[in-house]
C-alpha cells in the first residue's frame, strides 16, 4: 500500500506543480504500547511506529510564496513567512508554516512546493499530526541542507504543535516518528530524552481498534489533566516537604503517605502517572524476558488506571478492551493515545491475528457501534528520505 502512495505523491506533485519533486520524505504514525499521559510529566513511554506513514513530496520554487497541497484535505493553499511574525492560517497549514518559520531562523529559506499524502488515520489517536510535521521538517532540512541534530527534530516538531498550531502535545509522538525502528518498541525517558530500542517478540502482533469516535472534550480534558498534574506537583512539594519538579520525582510510597492530606482528584491523577511509570519499566523487562502474558497484564492494568484514576477512557474504548480480554490468543488490551475516543490496541498471538481482528470487529459492531475499524499493525521505521 505504501509503495503506491509514495508513487502517487510523486504523480500528484507533478500534476499540481508541473515538475518532479526534488525530495520525498516519510514519517510513521504510532501506537503507544504503554506509558499514557506520562510524557508531559517527565515520565517513561513505550510507543511503536506502525506501517502507516505520511509522505511529503517537496521542491524549491524560489521567491516568497509557499504552496501546499494535501491529498487528504483535498486543498491547495499558499502562504508567506516573515521573520519574527506568525499569523495563523487554516488549521492544517499551520504545521507547514510553523516548520518553515522555525527552520528559517536557522537558515534563510525561499518559497517551496509541498504535496502531502498519508495512510495514517487522522484524529484517531495514531498521531497523524507528528507524522505530518516530522515529514515536513525532514523535507525542508534536506532541500536547504539545514544542519540540525536528529534530536532537534522532535523538539522542533513539538514546538510547532505547541506554539504554531496551538495544541499542547508532548514529545512522545514526534520522538517515535523520528527514532522508531522496525520490530522494536521505543523506550523514551522524556526527562533526559535518552531512548532505547526494545525488540518485540516475532510471533506477537498488534491489532489497532479504531473507535471511529473523537469527543470534542478531548482537548479541554487533556489540558485539564496537564493542569491537575501541575497542581499535584505543587501539593506534593508542600506535603512531602521536598523539591519536586514533576510527578517523575515522586514514588508510589511517598504518594500513598500523603493520600489522606491531598485533594482526592489530584491524588488519583498523580497515582495514575506514578504507577504508569512503574508499569512502563516492568513492561520493558517483560518484553526482554519474552513474558508476553505479563506484558498483557500490565496493559490491562494501565487501561483500568486510565479509566478509573485518570478518567480519560470512553464507553467505546472500554468495549474494545472488554471484548478483547475475553478472547483466547489476546495477551492484553488497552486504550492508546490521549483517550475520549481514538483507538485501543491489543497485543496478540500472531498465529491468530486475522481471526482475532475479525472477531473483535464483529463483536464491537454487535454492541451497536457502527464506525469501528480493526486492523493489524506491522511495525514501522522512523522518518527517512524516500527519494531525492
Ligand atoms: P492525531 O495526531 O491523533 O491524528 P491530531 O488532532 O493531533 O490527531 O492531528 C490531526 C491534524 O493533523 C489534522 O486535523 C490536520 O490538521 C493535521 N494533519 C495530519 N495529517 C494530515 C495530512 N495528511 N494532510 C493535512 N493535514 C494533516
Ligand atoms: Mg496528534
Amino acid at each position: 500500500m505504501d509503495e503506491d502512495i509514495r508513487k502517487d505523491m510523486i504523480k500528484t506533485y507533478r500534476l499540481e506543480f508541473g515538475k518532479s519533486p526534488e525530495v520525498v520524505t516519510s514519517a510513521p504514525g504510532r501506537i503507544n504500547l504503554i506509558g499514557e499521559h506520562t510524557d508531559y510529566n517527565e515520565g517513561f513511554v513505550l510507543p511503536i511506529a506502525i506501517d502507516r506513514r505520511t509522505y511529503t513530496a517537496a521542491g524549491i520554487r524560489g521567491g516568497k510564496l509557499f504552496i501546499a497541497f494535501s491529498r487528504e484535505i483535498s486543498k491547495k493553499t499558499s502562504f508567506e513567512i516573515e521573520a519574527g511574525k506568525f499569523e495563523r492560517s487554516n488549521f492544517w497549514v499551520n504545521y507547514i508554516k510553523g516548520a518553515c518559520s522555525l527552520l528559517s531562523e536557522v537558515k534563510p529559506i525561499e518559497g517551496m512546493n509541498f504535496a502531502i499524502g498519508s495512510t495514517v488515520p487522522r484524529g484517531s489517536g495514531l498521531s497523524s499530526s507528528a507524522a505530518f510535521v516530522v515529514s515536513i521538517i525532514d523535507a525542508v532540512t534536506h532541500l536547504y541542507d539545514i544542519k540540525i541534530k536528529d534530536i532537534e527534530v522532535p523538539i522542533l516538531a513539538q514546538r510547532i504543535e505547541n506554539e504554531f498550531v496551538g495544541v499542547q502535545s508532548g514529545i512522545m509522538d514526534p520522538f517515535v516518528a523520528k527514532f522508531a525502528r522496525e520490530h522494536n518498541a521505543l523506550l523514551i525517558d522524556t526527562r533526559s530524552l535518552q531512548y532505547e530500542h526494545v525488540p518485540i517478540p516475532e510471533d506477537c502482533s498488534i491489532l489497532v481498534c479504531v473507535t471511529g469516535v473523537k469527543r470534542a472534550l478531548a482537548t479541554t480534558e487533556y489540558n485539564r489533566r496537564r493542569e491537575q498534574c501541575q497542581q499535584a506537583v505543587s501539593a506534593l512539594s508542600e506535603k512531602l516537604n521536598k523539591k519536586i519538579n514533576s510527578l517523575r520525582d515522586v514514588t508510589v510510597g511517598e504518594l500513598k503517605s500523603v493520600e489522606n492530606e491531598m485533594d482526592r482528584t489530584l491524588y488519583m491523577r498523580a497515582f495514575h502517572v506514578v504507577t504508569e511509570n512503574e508499569r512502563v519499566v516492568k513492561t520493558v523487562e517483560a518484553l526482554k524476558k519474552d513474558d508476553r502474558n505479563l506484558v498483557g497484564k500490565l496493559m490491562l492494568e494501565s487501561h483500568l488506571s486510565l479509566r478509573m484514576s485518570y478518567d480519560v477512557s470512553s464507553p467505546e474504548l472500554d468495549a474494545f478492551v472488554e471484548i478483547s480480554e475475553q478472547l483466547d490468543g489476546v495477551y492484553g488490551a488497552r486504550m492508546t493515545g490521549g483517550g475520549f475516543g481514538g483507538s485501543a490496541i491489543c497485543f496478540v498471538d500472531a498465529n491468530y491475528e486475522n481471526e482475532l481482528a475479525n472477531e473483535i470487529a464483529r463483536k464491537y459492531k454487535d454492541r451497536g457501534y457502527d464506525n469501528g475499524v480493526v486492523f493489524i499493525a506491522r511495525t514501522g521505521g522512523g522518518s527517512h528520505i524516500e527519494r531525492s
